[in-house]
């Protein structure tokens, strides 16, 4: 229950779907909006751990902590697997989505779905004093970017985690803005990281690729892949953070 703990009850939510069309998925920060035929939006959040899994048949074996489930009239399965229970699914009508979640009101640029030049992307940074981390991971300020992908963004442009972000030289803030397309780009084409401790797989239940391509994230104690220095890590607001020692400053 706790996944459409938006609706009074599962039948409330289930009622806005049976019989609907899924006429188009889009993703906006890290919650993805899939448009019904009637003007509704289903919204999903993945949260920690959630996974969606389509699966060509309701034949195959359900995976513990499945908490949705919806069967297509055309065949097979979308189910939503969530062991920690941070993730939801709601039905909502699309002039509501922002009231109800309010982040989406509020979401900052997405460098993947808005063109946006290195000039722009550096006047935003200079009217901010933020730690680079903290600052990129502001889904007010970028949206989509999490804690791996911020490491690896800020690995790849040489700053480290607490630069400043109205400190930055111009060529500095190219490199940043280089490093981010980059990352984010190969992510989509890797298709997600897949973690020892994370459960993550992608919509037909394949583990990520990208994991293989980190840089710094959790490679603590490891050479550097530029600089062979050693690649620390550092609690940061809760949250582990990696950076090479010597070449980002
Ligand atoms: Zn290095």
């Amino acid at each position: 229950m706790r996944s459409v703990r938006r609706h009074h009850n599962r039948k409330q939510f289930a009622a806005r779907l049976v019989g609907k069309k899924i006429m188009g998925v889009e993703r906006r920060g890290k919650y993805l909006l899939l448009r019904l035929d009637d003007g509704d939006v289903l919204v999903v959040h993945l949260g920690m751990s959630g996974q969606l899994l389509r699966t060509k048949t309701a034949r195959e074996a359900t995976a513990k902590h499945t908490h949705v489930v919806i069967t297509f009239t055309q065949g097979g399965q979308l189910r939503f697997v969530d062991p920690r229970t941070f993730g939801e699914m709601f039905v909502t009508e699309l002039d509501n989505v922002d009231e109800e979640v309010p982040e989406l009101a509020h979401l900052g640029l997405d460098p993947l779905e808005t063109a946006m030049s290195w000039e722009v992307f550096g006047s935003l940074l200079a009217q901010r004093h933020a730690k680079l981390k903290p600052l990129l991971m502001d889904q007010k300020f970028m949206a989509g970017i999490g804690n791996i992908y911020s490491d690896e963004i800020l690995w790849g442009a040489g700053l480290r985690w607490d630069h400043m972000s109205d400190a930055l030289t111009g060529q500095e803030v190219r490199r940043l803005y280089r490093s981010m397309m980059e990352t984010l780009q190969d992510a989509v084409k890797y298709r997600g990281s897949s973690l020892a401790d994370e459960q993550y797989v992608d919509l037909f239940g394949k583990p990520g690729g990208y994991q293989h391509h980190h840089n710094v994230y959790a490679r603590e104690a490891q050479a550097c892949p530029r600089c062979r220095h050693v690649i620390v890590r550092e609690r940061v607001s809760g949250r582990s953070t990696y950076y090479c020692s010597a070449c980002q400053v």
